[in-house]
């Protein structure tokens, strides 16, 4: 039979400056895809729209191309896409997997409250679960998740292994705010989705959303994709990277002199191996990238190295 196509895709939101974590995930999302033959995308995820600005998006464009990660296609914004969001919502309400809910913040606030002191999980039990669709008050709602509350969700990270969560821990999560804003998780599963996206590489810092998203696959009726969670980038003490020891935009490596090639060289290693290889070409890259090489511990970024390898190039 033949093999889908592989598509994966980088999905930044344009809030600062393109930073090395990040030019690290487009680059395994770029290897991953064009190794095989498949398509890598770019969304731009610009719905918040206080935070988001054209300088950053023109940054992750400016990085991406300095970089060589070329992308297939027109880069999507995803705010371009929110009436499609909102349709998507109310296709849940429809078919059950979702429900209208007019707690106000301050009954959902003291619920959370109430539960954290009897130490019971902060999960939000709705009134408007089972309430009666045709009840629905014309006022203003959220569209909340009708998650299960019994039973495990269960994600087979190619990186992380078997992840569970027990169900009861996991909230009805809102799916479209009150003025219609979609969330993030929302917009993210119906994009991918809609997107064709058969592999979302990403950082572990996404790793309990991936359980959240895969309650809105089930709940559309549509086939999550393969997740992949890599480590995050660490400093050479362990910590979380700071500016001093690497955490800085792609431009900043440009204008140390570090070559595209030898960052490339140094990110592929960050967290992928193959064998005791340190020093390869792209094309090697392409070649050899796969899942099962990214390890499962914090990678740490090491200047020396770096310098090392863009010596060499
Ligand atoms: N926009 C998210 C971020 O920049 C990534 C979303 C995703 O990869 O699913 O952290």
């Amino acid at each position: 039979s033949e093999k889908a196509e592989v598509v994966t895709r980088f999905a930044p939101s344009p809030t600062g400056y393109l930073h090395i974590g990040g030019a690290r995930t487009a680059l395994f999302n770029w290897l991953y895809a064009r190794g095989r033959g498949g398509r890598f995308q770019l969304r731009i995820e610009d719905t918040d729209r206080a935070r988001s600005t054209p300088e950053a998006t023109q940054a992750i464009y400016d990085g991406l191309r300095w970089l060589g990660l070329d992308w297939d296609g027109e880069a999507l914004s995803q705010w371009s896409r929110v009436d499609r969001h909102r349709e998507a919502a109310e296709e849940m309400v429809a078919r059950g997997g979702a429900y209208r809910c007019y707690a106000s913040k301050e009954e959902v606030d003291a619920a959370r409250a109430r539960a954290a002191e009897e130490k019971r999980p902060q999960v939000f039990e709705s009134p408007w679960r089972d309430a009666d669709p045709a009840d629905a008050p014309d006022l203003p709602h959220v569209i909340r998740l009708k998650a299960p509350r019994e039973g495990e969700t269960v994600v087979e990270d190619a990186v992380q292994g078997t992840v569970r969560w027990a169900n009861a821990q996991l909230d009805d999560l809102v799916l479209l705010r009150s003025d219609g804003a979609p969330t993030y998780m929302l917009a993210v599963v119906v994009d991918d989705h809609e997107m064709g996206v058969t592999h979302v590489i990403r950082g572990d810092d996404h790793l309990t959303n991936a359980a959240r998203q895969s309650l809105i696959y089930a709940a559309m009726g549509w086939a999550p994709p393969v997740f992949a969670h890599i480590p995050l980038i660490h400093g050479p003490d362990g910590a979380k990277l700071s500016k001093r020891h690497g955490a800085l935009g792609v431009e900043a490596y440009r204008d140390m002199g570090y070559l595209p090639e030898a960052l490339r060289n140094y990110l592929a290693r960050l967290g992928w191996g193959h064998g005791d290889d340190e020093y390869f070409t792209t094309e090697q890259a392409l070649e050899w990238f796969d899942l099962p090489g990214v390890g499962k511990a914090a990678a740490r970024f090491d200047f020396a190295k770096l310098a090392d390898l863009n010596g060499r190039w």
